[in-house]
């Protein structure tokens, strides 16, 4: 379903500022994450998404506190549960844009069980991650994204795992849109965060973002070496070439939109099963809830 746009609000024209709750972020100062939701608040206002039928949902960390500082209706659940609390929401209420914030750790490791069911399910979502490869909130230990010898307040010695990465594993659970910006290019970040609104189905953006505070090397500094524009001539709709841009991630970090396919997403089949079977699609609210409400 196509988001619901200003058109159909008394708010329009909307402006980045429309969609500011009136809350400071209070992220350190440096904080990858104040680029990012400057790129959320442009990606609403282009796309002009009527604040009254987004939904922002999160989990537990630094960047999960990106909805309060977002006017939208908004859940902060519980650590890693903002996917599973996202689908059933979605499904409830397929009319409104669901946006999903969170970090690596909350994402991959708490989450880690909920991420690859959005992707095969496509779900009518779009997952923000901020991945600044290590736990903010609780001060500083290795996240699953955080490079291997990284040294933390868990791993004195540096850790010993192999970083996970993200695109590859979304690549490879079926997500429909699968894109990598960095904090360090606010511009870029936002024409993905808007793409992945945009998008039917399963979108998710992962955005390299430093975190000055713990990450005990200059993250800032290397990302900046590292981040490379995907080639123009890459084809988005290629699976196999979006796998190998995604796996060259310890030479370069690219940079842009690596995959995007179309499927049903999960409401649409749950429609026409439930269609199938009786004839009434009743799980659908919409029809019981009074949408004209403000
Ligand atoms: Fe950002 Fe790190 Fe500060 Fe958290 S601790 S607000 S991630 S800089
Ligand atoms: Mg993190």
């Amino acid at each position: 379903m196509s988001p619901i746009v200003a058109e159909q609000c008394q708010f329009q024209p909307l402006t980045a500022k429309d969609y500011k709750s009136g809350i400071s972020p209070i992220w350190c100062p440096g904080c990858g994450h104040h680029s990012v939701i400057n790129g959320v608040y442009k990606a609403l206002a282009d796309l002009e998404i009527d604040p009254t039928y987004l939904m922002t949902i999160s989990g537990i960390g630094c960047s999960s506190r990106l909805p309060y500082f977002l006017k939208s209706y908004k859940m902060h659940t519980l650590h890693g549960r903002a996917g599973a609390v996202a689908t059933g929401a979605q499904l409830a209420r397929p009319e409104l844009t669901t946006l999903v914030v969170g970090g690596d750790g909350d994402g991959f490791s708490i989450g880690g069980g909920h991420m690859p069911h959005m992707a095969r399910k496509n779900v009518n979502l779009t997952y923000v991650l901020m991945d600044n490869r290590i736990y903010g909130l609780t001060k500083g230990q290795a996240s699953p994204t955080s490079a291997q010898n990284t040294v933390a307040y868990t791993t004195p010695y540096g850790s010993v795992e192999a970083p996970l990465n993200p695109l590859l594993y979304m690549l490879t659970y079926g997500a429909t849109y699968v894109a990598q910006g960095s904090a360090t290019k606010p511009k870029s970040c936002a024409d993905l965060i808007k793409g992945a609104l945009d998008h039917k189905g399963f979108s998710y953006v992962n955005i390299l973002s430093q975190c000055p505070t713990f990450n005990k090397v200059d993250t800032l500094g290397y990302f900046k070496s590292m981040v490379q524009n995907i080639p123009e001539d890459h084809d988005i709709h290629d699976l196999d070439s979006a796998l190998v841009v995604a796996n060259h991630q310890e030479e370069t970090l690219p940079i842009g939109l690596l995959y995007q396919a179309e499927r049903p997403a999960l409401h649409e089949q749950m429609e026409q099963l439930v269609t199938r079977v009786d004839g009434t699609p009743d799980y659908d609210l919409r029809q019981v809830i009074d949408l004209s409400r403000p």
